[in-house]
């Protein structure tokens, strides 16, 4: 499976942290040139280096998801030096609120950030892909939203379904020039953002899941990685659960 990335060329948002720095680490051990575009340069710079550390290629171009003009020159400049086979479009923002607490500004960033961007990370690359026949464009979702609800995360859960939706829609769209579009949906994987939750906290949620532990983000790295592959070359506009069972009923 690894060997079709070989040579590569991705583009991973919010590759710098977390679930997207698995993402990235997976890809450079693949093969991969990987682009990391997220707004922090230090984490970005850190990403690199974590790279370079595994052998791998890659480069940090800084870009907020949000900004269609950023988004746009990051894939232009990747194209340019490397080609675009892959977008994984990840970066995503998770600010617990209330809907009676929540004011119309964070309601907007949350959908900014978490769906905004994966039409903007499909609109810029969609040329290139075109002109070179093939491409694989690949959306972190969530299980909250499209499979479950969760109190505190109304923005969040709207705008993870709301990528599914775009989803099937883009996949239907794209498929006559040889593009796919998929989603993962992951479960609670333990990253930085769930840091504010406490240890106790996030002990506990583990123990919830049937398989009794969160995922780790080289977890949701493998489906990613089987999505982009040659191996899922007749895959579109479908969704991986990477949950450790969370959501199947009793
Ligand atoms: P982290 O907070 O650990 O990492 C988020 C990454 O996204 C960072 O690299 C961050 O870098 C980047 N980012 C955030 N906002 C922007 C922006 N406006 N423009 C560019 N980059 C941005 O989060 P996770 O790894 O936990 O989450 C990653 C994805 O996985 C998200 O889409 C999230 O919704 C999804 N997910 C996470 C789950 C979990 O349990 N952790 C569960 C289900 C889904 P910087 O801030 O420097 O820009």
């Amino acid at each position: 499976m690894l060997a079709s990335l070989k040579g590569k060329s991705v583009i991973v948002t919010g590759g710098s942290k977390g679930i997207g720095l698995g993402i990235s680490l997976a890809f450079a051990r693949a093969g991969a040139f990987v682009t990391i575009a997220a707004r922090g340069e230090e984490a970005g710079a850190n990403a690199v280096k974590e790279l370079a550390l595994i052998g791998g290629a890659g480069q940090f171009l800084q870009c907020d998801v949000t900004d269609w003009d950023a988004v746009k020159s990051t894939v232009d400049e990747t194209t340019k030096q490397a080609g675009l086979d892959i977008i994984c479009a990840n970066a995503g923002i998770f600010p617990k609120q209330s809907i009676e607490e929540m004011e119309p500004d964070q309601w907007e960033l949350v959908q900014n950030t978490n769906l905004r961007s994966a039409f903007y990370c499909t609109k810029a690359a969609l040329p290139y892909m075109k002109e070179t026949g093939q491409g694989r464009i690949i959306l972190t979702s969530s299980i909250t939203g499209p499979v479950t609800g969760d109190p505190g995360w109304s923005h969040y859960a709207a705008s993870k379904a709301g990528q599914l939706g775009f989803m099937r829609t883009a996949a239907l769209e794209l498929a006559p020039h040889n593009i796919t579009i998929n989603a993962v949906l992951p479960g609670n994987v333990k990253t930085e953002a769930l840091d504010d939750l406490g240890d106790g906290y996030l002990k506990k949620m583990g123990q919830m899941v049937p398989l009794g532990r969160l995922g780790a983000p080289r977890e949701v790295a493998s489906a990613v990685l089987f999505l982009a592959s040659d191996e899922a070359s007749y895959i579109t506009g479908q969704q991986i659960v990477v949950d450790g069972g969370q959501v199947l009923p009793e």
